[in-house]
């Protein structure tokens, strides 16, 4: 029997507000430990919980960029349940009633396209971290622990999927998209080294044909969308095996081992938690007014998906280049900026994504630490394509301004790298390479014509790499055949 994937997805994203989801300390992130605390987001008995409504904002952004309806009203429920990093006992979050629902997100792969639809999207509070001391950072085998409220209270919206995704490569796309968008709504930094991204993946198999779910198992808190694509891929193979030799999957928490590869069952989850859910009496319902979601919607940005569309009706850009450039949003604004100022937009795609993202990432270095300016590039490209330099001495030049933060005209000036194409000038040295290779020239004269690259290797090795490749070419055509 053949099997299908099924794969959901749960996404929690911190929101990177200024102040907390219920009272008015700072979100930030690390910090000595318990210094961005007060009687609310420590729990003290009788504190009261007021709404972000900036948190509630950035949740509309985010619901409104993945299509979803937004309920006029929405509540606030506990979730009950015993962790040290819980003093409440409870964590406020939303239940049967959330913010948004039925929503998608519409993924483009080379050869692949989905719809992947979302569940919801809720509203919800971050936890405080425990810090277990000893050398495996982990719970088991340390000494003692500790507890830092920093984070106790940070806004955190969880986004689910509906069961929609049928390769471990879709499942990689879509959180790549969704970070891509989160970061576009400015909602969020999406770091997942620290925690401010994080992701949850449910997957089962199921007969091909079939519409049936299958039992599932959860793989929790992957910390990159690199190794969620390969525990899935682990994962879905484990069960492959378990369903052709007959036996069946059981719904558990399985662990995944970066270093070895290795799926590991964690948890039985056959008996579903019970959170006993109760309505938050100290909080009144969210209204989300029409009104209100109107002003979000009109401050929305241009999203990814509306960008790569553009840059290929708009900029007659193919869609690979559409991609690379608006996966982030500084790269596409950079990239956009440099089109104001030289208009050939294939031209400055191919300097972005080759050179300026190449340099980028070998550096290891963020663009907005980039010594280029977007007009910096465009200075540079005017000047390739006036001629004065040739394409490979403008890579050069593009390196050394990435270095030292030089301007293009600086560099080429200092350095000699202006191009030759007066001809008397290179008539001179293309003379003097005839005289030289005899025996090439009687080649050439014979039939062999491919031996005009010798010629021109000869010429850009006497002027240094500087002469003009096309009037060369033409130079040495007419003096071959004379
Ligand atoms: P739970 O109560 O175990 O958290 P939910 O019904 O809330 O399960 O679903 C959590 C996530 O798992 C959602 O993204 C959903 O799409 C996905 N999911 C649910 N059932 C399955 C299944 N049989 N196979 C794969 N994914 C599933
Ligand atoms: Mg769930
Ligand atoms: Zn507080």
């Amino acid at each position: 029997m053949e099997y299908e994937p099924v794969i959901g997805l749960e996404i929690h994203v911190e929101l990177s507000t200024r102040s907390k989801m219920f009272c008015g300390c700072r979100v930030k992130f690390g910090g000595v430990p318990n210094t961005r605390t007060c009687p609310v987001c420590l729990a003290h008995p009788g504190a009261l919980p007021v709404m972000n409504r900036q948190a509630i904002t950035n949740l509309a952004r985010i619901a409104l960029s993945l299509d979803c309806e937004i309920p006029e009203r929405s509540i606030f429920h506990r979730k009950n349940y015993f962790y040290p990093d819980l003093p409440k006992g409870y964590q406020i979050s939303q239940y049967d009633q959330p913010f948004a629902v039925d929503g998608s997100l519409e993924i483009a792969l080379e050869d692949e396209t989905a719809r992947i639809g979302i569940e919801r999207v809720h509203m919800e509070e971050d936890t405080a971290k425990n810090i277990h001391a000893g050398d495996s950072g982990r719970i088991a085998g340390s000494l003692y622990s500790m507890i830092d409220f920093n984070r106790s209270g940070t806004p955190l919206v969880e986004i689910v999927t509906r069961p929609h995704i049928h390769s471990p490569r879709m499942a990689r796309a879509f959180l790549n998209r969704l970070k891509n968008t989160l970061l576009y709504l400015d909602v969020s930094d999406c770091n997942m080294e620290e925690g401010s991204l994080r992701c949850d993946a449910n997957v089962s198999l199921r007969p091909v044909g079939t519409d049936e779910l299958g039992v599932k198992t959860e793989l929790k808190n992957m910390n990159s969308f690199k190794h969620l694509e390969k525990g899935l891929a682990q994962e879905i193979e484990r069960q492959r095996e378990l369903l052709e030799d007959g036996e069946r999957v059981v719904q558990q928490t399985v662990h995944y081992d970066v270093a070895s590869g290795e799926i590991s069952p964690l948890r039985s989850k056959e008996e579903a938690h019970d959170y006993r859910y109760f309505p938050e009496p100290d909080l009144v319902p969210l209204v989300a007014s029409q009104q209100f979601v109107e002003e979000v919607r009109r401050g929305m940005p241009e999203l990814p998906e509306a960008r790569e569309q553009r840059y290929v009706s708009e900029f007659g850009l193919p869609l690979y280049d559409a991609q690379v450039l608006t996966a982030s949003r500084e790269v596409a604004d950079y990239f956009e900026e440099a089109l104001g100022l030289f208009d050939d937009a294939k031209l400055v795609s191919n300097w972005v994504m080759g050179e300026l993202l190449a340099f980028l990432n070998t550096a290891g270095q963020e663009l907005s630490a980039c010594r280029v300016s977007p007009a910096g590039l465009a200075e540079l490209l005017h000047r390739v394509r006036d001629g004065d330099i040739s394409a490979n001495t403008g890579k050069e030049v593009f390196a050394e301004m990435c270095e030292s933060g030089a301007s293009a005209a600086e560099i080429i000036a200092a350095r000699g790298l202006t191009q030759i194409s007066d001809e008397s000038e290179l008539e001179a040295v293309i003379g003097q390479v005839i005289e030289d290779n005899p025996d090439q020239v009687e080649q050439y004269r014979g039939g062999k014509v491919k031996v005009i690259g010798f010629f021109v290797g000869q010429v850009m090795k006497q002027t240094g790499g500087r002469a003009n490749p096309k009037v060369v070419n033409e130079l040495l055509r007419r003096r071959l055949s004379e």
